[in-house]
C-alpha cells in the first residue's frame, strides 16, 4: 500500500465513506438552471450585524427571485466564539426582518433540509473524509510544530520583514516523508493537519467577483491548517466541504473576506471541483467628522440589527433603506411603486454598490418617517402594541386599555394627502403623545413662549373655558379669535404685523399658551383635533391644575 494511504489510514481509522459516498448522499437540487442557491453561514455569537442583514436579504433575495433556495448553515468549529442559544437569536434576530430559510437549523436542535447537517461541529466525519483525501494524495500533511515554534517563526519573519505564514521554506513540516509522520504519530506526538499549497505567490490569479467583476490576486501559497488539534476543520476547509456538498451556487458575504479568495478557489480546484460564484458585498461606511471608516461593532451601537428593533424602526422601512443602499435603481423604483412591497422590486447583482456605501441615519429616519406617515392607525396601533409589549409593559397597557382613544390619537393628520411625518419609530410615539394619557401627564416643564406671566396665562385659560371653548370644529379657530379680540391679542395676523403696538400679542401666541397648558409642549399635532379627544372635562382639569399651582 502506498505511503500517503498507510498515513491517511493511521490518522483517520474510522473513516469508511468517502468523498464520492457523501457526493451521492447530497446529489444536486432539481432547481432551474438559474436557479440561485445561496446561504448564510454566520458563526452561533447570536450577534447580527446590519451588513450581515444587508448580506442575507441580498442573498435571500436572489434566491427567491430565481426560485432558488437560501439556507442557514452554522458555522461552530471556532468553539470560543459560540454562545448559548446563538442560533436561536440568529434564527429570530433576522425573523424580525422578515428573513427567512428554506433549509437549515430551526432552533438549537432541529433542523429542516435534505443537505444537513447544517451545523458544522455535526460534521465532523464528513469533513474527516475530504482530509483523509487529500493525504492519501500528498496534498495534506501532519504539521507537528508547537505554539512556540510557530511564534519563534512569526518573530523571525517579522524582523526580517518576510511576509507572515507557513510557506515555502518556512513550512518546516512540509517535507516530512510520510514514513517519518507515521512514527512521529505512533510515537504520540501531537500534530495538526495542513494543507500542501501548490500556489505560487509570485503567480497572479485573476476572479470574476460577481459584483465587484475582475480581481487579480496573487495565488496563495501558505499552508493553512485544514484540521485542528480538536479534530474539527479549520473555517476555509468547511468552506469547500459545505457549499460544494450543498451545492451553493453563490457564496454572498462580506467583502472581509475578498482577501481568502485565492485559497477558496484553490481549495475547490485541489479536489477537482468548480467553485461557487463569488460576490462579496462592500462595507458599510461611517462619516464621522469628516472621517469615513468602516461601521464598527465596537464603536457603534447602529451596527446591531437588533438596534432597530429595539428602537422600534418598522423592519420595512430597514430593509427600504438597505435596498436603497445596495441597489443604485431601487430609489427611484420605489418613489414609482410606493404602494408595492420591496419585495417586489428586482434586484440586480450588477446595479449593486462597488464601493462602500455609506451608512446615512438621517436617511433612514426619514425613509422610517414616510413609511410610518402611510400607515392605517389602525396598523400603526398594532405594531405600537407589539412593540411596547415587549420594551414598555406600562405603556403597552395604557395603549390596550384606550384603544379607540389611542388609535384616534394616532390617527390625527394620518390617512390625509399629506400624512403628519414625526414618528420615526414606535418609541417616538410615547415621546410625542405621551402627555395625552393622564397617567404620563405631569410635566415638570411647561414650554412657554412669547406669555408667560402667570396671571396672564390664567386669564386666557379661564376666559377661553368660561366663554369661547366649543367642540365644533368649525367653529374652533373663530372662537380663538374672540377670544383674542376680548383680550387685546391681534386676532388678525396681518394687522398685527402692521402695528404690532396696538396688540398685546397675536393670536399665535393666545393659541401657544392653550396647546402648551394643555400639553406642556409648543409643538403638538393639530390642537382642535387633541381638545377634541381629551374632552371639556379633562381640559378643564389640566388647565385648573396648572392655575391653582
Ligand atoms: N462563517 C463566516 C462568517 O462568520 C462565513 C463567511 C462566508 O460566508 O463564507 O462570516
Amino acid at each position: 500500500m502506498n505511503e500517503y494511504k498507510i498515513l491517511a489510514d493511521l490518522i483517520f481509522p474510522d473513516v469508511t465513506l468517502t468523498v464520492e459516498d457523501y457526493e451521492k448522499k447530497y446529489p444536486c437540487r432539481d432547481l432551474d438552471e438559474k436557479a440561485i442557491v445561496s446561504r448564510y453561514a454566520p458563526s452561533p455569537t447570536g450577534f447580527i450585524h446590519i451588513g450581515a442583514l444587508l448580506a442575507t436579504f441580498t442573498s435571500s433575495t436572489f434566491a427567491r427571485q430565481t426560485n432558488g433556495k437560501f439556507y442557514l448553515r452554522i458555522e461552530d468549529t471556532d468553539t470560543k466564539r459560540t454562545i448559548d442559544n446563538g442560533i436561536n437569536k440568529i434564527i429570530d434576530g433576522l425573523k424580525e426582518y422578515d428573513i427567512t430559510f428554506d433549509e437549515g437549523p430551526t432552533s438549537e436542535t432541529e433542523e429542516v433540509g435534505a443537505y444537513g447537517p447544517y451545523i458544522q461541529s455535526n460534521r465532523r466525519e464528513i469533513y474527516h473524509a475530504f482530509i483523509k483525501r487529500l493525504i492519501e494524495e500528498g496534498k495534506a500533511y501532519p504539521c507537528f510544530c508547537s505554539p512556540e515554534e510557530l511564534e519563534e517563526l512569526r518573530e523571525y519573519q517579522t524582523k526580517k520583514k518576510m511576509r507572515i505564514g507557513y510557506y515555502g521554506h518556512s513550512a518546516k513540516c512540509r517535507n516530512i516523508s510520510p514514513d517519518e509522520a507515521i512514527e512521529r504519530i505512533k510515537n504520540g506526538e501531537k500534530y495538526i493537519i495542513r494543507l500542501k499549497s501548490p500556489g505560487n505567490f509570485e503567480n497572479k490569479v485573476k476572479f470574476n467577483d460577481v459584483i465587484r467583476g475582475q480581481i487579480e490576486m496573487p495565488e496563495n501559497d501558505i499552508d493553512i491548517v485544514i484540521m485542528k488539534s480538536d479534530g474539527l476543520p479549520t473555517y476555509h476547509f468547511a468552506h469547500l466541504v459545505d457549499d460544494h456538498l450543498m451545492h451553493t451556487t453563490h457564496v454572498i458575504r462580506g467583502d472581509e473576506w475578498l482577501a481568502s479568495l485565492p485559497l477558496h478557489v484553490q481549495l475547490f480546484e485541489m479536489f477537482g471541483y468548480k467553485p461557487p460564484k463569488y460576490c462579496h458585498i462592500s462595507p458599510l461606511m461611517k462619516n464621522e467628522n469628516g472621517v469615513v471608516r468602516k461601521l464598527s461593532k465596537r464603536k457603534d451601537p447602529e451596527c446591531a440589527a437588533s438596534f432597530y428593533h429595539e428602537l422600534g424602526i418598522p423592519q420595512e422601512a430597514v430593509m427600504l433603506y438597505l435596498a436603497t443602499i445596495t441597489n443604485s435603481n431601487f430609489e427611484e423604483w420605489y418613489n414609482q411603486n410606493q404602494e408595492k412591497s420591496y419585495k417586489d422590486f428586482k434586484f440586480e447583482f450588477s446595479k449593486m454598490n462597488k464601493s462602500g456605501a455609506l451608512f446615512d441615519m438621517d436617511k433612514l429616519n426619514n425613509i422610517s418617517k414616510i413609511y410610518i406617515s402611510r400607515l392605517k392607525a389602525t396598523d400603526l396601533y398594532e405594531r405600537a402594541l407589539k412593540y411596547y409589549q415587549e420594551f414598555d409593559q406600562d405603556f403597552y397597557n395604557l395603549l390596550l386599555n384606550n384603544k379607540e382613544y389611542s388609535i384616534n390619537l394616532l390617527n390625527i393628520e394620518r390617512e390625509v394627502p399629506k400624512p403628519r411625518k414625526d414618528i420615526a419609530n414606535y418609541s417616538d410615539i410615547k415621546k410625542e403623545f405621551w402627555y395625552m394619557y393622564d397617567e404620563l401627564f405631569n410635566p415638570t416643564e411647561y414650554e412657554f413662549k412669547n406669555i408667560t406671566d402667570e396671571e396672564e396665562i390664567k386669564t386666557i385659560l379661564n376666559t377661553y373655558m368660561e366663554k369661547y371653548y366649543t367642540d365644533v370644529k368649525e367653529e374652533w379657530f373663530s372662537k380663538v379669535k374672540e377670544l383674542c379680540d376680548e383680550l387685546g391679542y391681534a386676532s388678525d395676523m396681518k394687522a398685527y404685523k402692521l402695528n404690532p403696538e396696538n396688540y398685546k400679542g397675536n393670536v399665535a401666541d393666545v393659541s401657544t399658551v392653550l396647546r402648551v397648558a394643555l400639553t406642556s409642549k409648543a409643538m403638538t399635532p393639530d390642537l382642535y383635533e387633541l381638545m377634541h379627544l381629551l374632552g371639556k372635562e379633562r381640559i378643564l382639569n389640566r388647565y385648573n391644575k396648572l392655575t391653582n399651582k
